[in-house]
């Protein structure tokens, strides 16, 4: 009897980890791409907020508050000419 469960065990045992931990692993590497992902989203953002200089007047502004029109960053809408 103690035979038939030590194999049971021991085939428990075998199947967990070829089997099930993959699938965890698999899971946790889906996880850690997803947060790498997330992290280099969160850097390019960051890159992408760049100080612009406005092109009617000069002034300084971010690049994600800045105004593009045709290429060109602008402070406002008054310096990009649009209402
Ligand atoms: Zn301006």
């Amino acid at each position: 009897m103690l035979k038939i469960l030590l194999t049971i065990a021991v085939v428990w045992a075998v199947w967990f980890f070829l089997i099930k931990k993959p699938k965890v692993t698999a899971h946790r590497q889906k996880m850690a791409q997803k947060a790498r992902r997330e992290a280099a989203a969160k850097e390019a953002s960051k890159e992408e907020e760049i100080m612009v200089a406005c092109e009617k007047c000069g002034t300084y502004v971010s690049s994600k508050e800045a105004i593009i029109v045709s290429g060109r960053y602008y402070c406002s809408k008054s310096c990009a000419g649009v209402k």
